[in-house]
């Protein structure tokens, strides 16, 4: 053996190996030409085994800088080969397959594989056999949903004719329906014979307003509020909590301010001049305010009030979500995020234009929402008229009672019909075919009732709601009429409308639903739920700190709720693209409040803004955890925002004049210096529509992918965006151009929308917009500024490094420096597949980091 080794050790001369000859551009330009050939599956395995020879026999070779260089591009290549087969995998055969195989390492997170994590399945043959029997027993004793017995088969001739796949599903268990009694009957329409159509829609609108369960409890409800300053409302979905509360308590005047005591020596933000002797006559109407977790329904609702109250949206109703405030001086109901509320605290610290706050959806626990627990229990001590109004849609309300020093629980006794609950047999591989398929099996097996399907986000819907567009176009007039609609949150409002128009006799209306119609949503008519069990949520790794969206698998709470959506109208059926032994043993009882799972950057910083010094005592209803606060301090030490006596500066008194994270808002601070303050707002607005701007419709990938490189520019995605979207401001902001490019006009939009509202903010904190277009070092410097925690070194092992904790990325093969290799790069955001991707990527050099981020790399050694 050593006679071989020495015989294949080649002589020294290694070093003028033709390949180190090469320049770094022709061994990039060669390495891209073998890593193109690894993407046509070929050269892969020469790969392998080209690194396997020289790892041999350069093993006792001191290498030169480039050779090792050579080397090191090698492996990052297979690796980007292989990754990118990987993700080539996930994002067209199957993008969120759930294994099934029986390799091992996919049985670890495979959460459907019941046999085989079922832990007495595995340890005692006896209780398996047991097991087996007992789900034959159930399978033959419960009916089969889409089955094709024989009696199926007699009453739906046509069944197995038209599809081609069903999913077997067993029966477990049906919700019972609660208080049918309360179930009122349709009052007999009256005559109105001279009406003319507004009138009458809006006659019918307030009879409508009548049927909801809350109304029989109207007198009750306001009773208590105005005996008690905290009140916790809580009432099944749909009950009329959203839309009826805020209307109630406008007709029962509780807008009309009677003029606080203490009102007159703090008015210092307007000036108007009080007169000796003159008193304020005018009664300044005070606003109700209802918060909302999500954009989508806080827009919705008003505009549903609106309509009611048979005013014009923006008037005496309004909304106000990021980056768009539709509402007036006249506005007296304010449907808004929670986290606008939580802004206006930074002007109107005791929100003095309220009379009334309903923090609504109080169980979906997002971040913001409990910051404001804290935050409005504050204020309603020192303002006794003050009326809170905490309202949820499950169990939790035990809980805000604790919270807010036991107040009263006011319970609407909802009205729901039974839902059967229905798993799959066996785990489903792709759930987004699962449920397409599923649609498909209900469309032609049930009687009419429209379809409400759970899926995680835009991109899953849009596909299914392809696939099941090309699947009814081929099944023809074979089926009945299926109307198809989406709702997500950057559903252009005009189309958010179209969910909740009821679909034309013999139709049936299948909704695609992000976690919207859970419970913030309420649409009449749904019969059927698919649930497939997922959700995206973000992710934050307190240690690293790392955050990323994810699909995760929703809680038991979510699941009944999903399935509740059912039994609105009529008894329904929940299809669960899971097993019951999943549901059993894989779902949480309930999901982790957003607080600890999130960073708290913004939220600091806020709160410090606020004068809240305090955050480890802050009255948090469940506290975040420790690391993760401290995380958050030391990010906005390094961004420069506080200093090392944790008080906020100047520069973070500015950063949080932007709804913004503190990443971002530091970048448009920091492009004040180098005079690019224009390209850096384009930057930031087109990275806050969320990976929504390029088009890549199924039939013209190729095109699509042709068109998006056509925009790539040197140094990187951020740069590539920019040139977007100068180039569609240089047509005017034309439709055509943006369909002609394979460009999402309506996230251009969007885009356009955010840029106006970042720019008029510029103001307030005193920042020229100056243009520099042709200085990307300026540009790339300015978000080095922002993003310095994410700067990741290209390394050794071929892959690259994040600097602050040495973790593996690797960039993202939609990225435009995905295969040039910079050493230095930072990145906008990680997505968690397969690997940690980082998608919008910049080159950077080295040097900046100490120029942009003093703080930072001063204080690291
Ligand atoms: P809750 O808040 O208790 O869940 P909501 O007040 O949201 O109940 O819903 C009450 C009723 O109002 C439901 O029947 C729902 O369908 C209807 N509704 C709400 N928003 C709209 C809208 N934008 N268009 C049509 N109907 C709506
Ligand atoms: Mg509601």
């Amino acid at each position: 053996e050593e006679q071989t080794k020495k015989k294949f050790k080649p002589e020294p001369v290694s070093h003028d190996t033709e390949r180190s000859k090469l320049s770094v551009d022709e061994l990039r330009k060669k390495s891209r030409h073998v890593y193109l050939a690894a993407r046509k599956d070929k050269k892969v395995e020469e790969l392998k085994q080209e690194l396997a020879d020289e790892a041999y026999l350069f093993k006792d070779v001191k290498l030169t800088k480039r050779e090792q260089h050579n080397i090191d591009l090698k492996k990052y290549t297979l690796n980007l080969a292989l990754e990118h087969e990987r993700a080539q995998q996930m994002e067209n055969i199957d993008r969120y397959h759930m294994p099934t195989g029986t390799s091992d390492d996919t049985l670890k997170n495979d959460r459907y594989r019941e046999d085989n994590r079922h832990p007495e399945a595995k340890s005692s043959g006896q209780n398996s056999d047991q097991r087996r029997w007992e789900d034959e027993v159930i399978h033959t004793a419960l009916p089969h949903y889409g089955s094709l017995d024989k009696e199926a088969k007699n009453k739906q001739p046509k069944y197995d004719y038209i599809l081609d796949e069903e999913i077997q599903f067993v029966q477990q268990l049906t919700i019972p329906g609660v208080n049918q009694i309360l179930q009122q009957q349709k009052e007999k329409p009256k005559l109105h014979e001279h009406e003319d159509e507004n009138k009458r829609k809006h006659r019918e609108l307030q009879e409508s307003r009548k049927t909801l369960p809350i109304y029989r409890f109207r007198e009750d409800l306001i009773n208590a509020i105005r005996e008690h300053q905290v009140l916790i409302i809580e009432g099944e979905t749909g009950s009329g909590k959203t839309t009826q509360l805020t209307q109630y308590l406008y007709e029962e005047g509780f807008c009309e301010a009677d003029i606080e005591e203490g009102d007159e020596d703090e008015d210092d933000d307007d000036n108007e001049i009080n007169l000796p002797g003159v008193k304020k006559k005018t009664k300044k109407k005070m606003m109700i305010g209802c918060t909302q977790p999500r954009r989508v329904a806080a827009m919705s609702v008003a505009a549903r009030v609106a309509e009611e109250m048979n005013v014009k949206l923006g008037r005496e109703v309004g909304y106000s979500i990021r980056f768009e405030d539709c509402s007036s001086d006249r506005t007296v109901i304010k449907y808004m995020t929670d986290g606008m509320l939580l802004r206006e605290f930074l002007g109107e610290p005791d929100l003095a234009s309220y009379s009334v706050l309903i923090v609504d959806e109080a169980h979906e626990r997002t971040l913001h929402t409990d910051i404001l627990f804290g935050l409005v229990k504050d204020i309603a001590r020192f303002r006794p008229k003050l009326k809170l109004l905490i309202s949820s849609a499950t169990l939790d309300a035990d809980k805000f009672s604790q919270f807010f020093d036991d107040a009263p629980i006011f319970r609407i006794p909802g009205r729901r019909f039974p839902v059967d609950i229905y798993y799959t047999k066996a785990p489903e591989a792709d759930y987004i075919d699962a449920a397409v398929v599923t649609v498909l099996q209900i469309h032609v097996t049930q009687p009419l009732g429209d379809i409400l399907v759970f899926l995680t986000g835009q991109e899953e819907i849009e596909s299914a709601n392809e696939m099941l567009l090309e699947r009814t176009r081929r099944l023809g007039s074979k089926i009945k009429e299926l109307i198809v609609l989406p709702i997500y949150s950057t559903l252009p409002s005009d189309m958010q409308i179209k969910i909740f128009e009821p679909a034309p006799p013999g139709a049936r209306k299948v909704i695609l639903a992000t976690n919207i119609a859970e419970t913030s949503l309420t649409i009449d008519g749904i019969v059927f739920v698919i649930d497939p069990g997922f959700c995206k949520q973000k992710t934050y790794n307190a240690r690293n700190g790392m955050e990323a969206l994810t699909i995760t698998p929703i809680s038991k709470a979510s699941a009944n709720q999903r399935a509740g959506r059912a039994g609105r109208v009529a008894p329904g059926k929940c299809f669960r693209l899971y097993t019951a032994w999943a549901y059993q043993h894989e779902l949480d009882e309930n999901a982790i409040p957003e607080i600890q799972r999130t960073n708290l950057g913004n939220v600091v910083l806020l709160l410090k803004s606020l004068g809240i010094n305090d955050l480890v005592n802050f009255d948090y209803m469940d506290p975040p955890p420790m690391e993760t606060l401290r995380l958050a301090f030391e990010q906005l030490y390094a961004l420069g925002a506080l200093n090392h006596k944790v008080e906020l500066t100047k520069l973070g008194r500015r950063m949080a004049e932007f709804p913004l994270d503190p990443m971002l808002s530091k970048t448009i601070l920091a492009s004040e210096t180098y005079k690019c303050s224009s390209e850096i707002l384009t930057i930031v607005s087109m990275l806050s529509v969320n990976n929504s701007i390029f088009f890549r419709p199924k039939d013209k990938m190729l095109l699509a992918d042709t068109a998006r490189q056509a925009f790539f520019a040197p140094g990187g995605d951020h740069l590539t965006l920019l040139n977007v979207y100068n180039q569609w401001k240089d047509t005017n902001y034309s439709t055509q151009w943006c369909f002609e490019n394979f460009i999402q006009f309506r996230s251009m939009n969007r885009a356009r929308q955010v840029r106006d509202q970042l720019e008029a903010l510029m103001e307030r904190v005193e920042i020229e917009i100056q243009s520099n277009p042709a200085d990307t070092v300026g540009i790339r410097k300015s978000i080095c500024a922002g993003f310095f925690y994410h700067t990741t070194k290209f390394s050794k092992n071929g892959m690259y490094k994040t600097v602050r904790h040495q973790q593996t990325v690797l960039i993202h093969p939609n990225s435009c420096l995905f295969d040039q290799i910079p050493r230095y790069v930072i990145y906008f955001e990680l997505v968690l597949t397969t690997k940690e991707y980082m998608r919008q990527v910049i080159e950077i050099e080295n040097e900046w980091l100490r120029e942009t981020a003093p703080h930072f790399y001063k204080t690291k050694k």
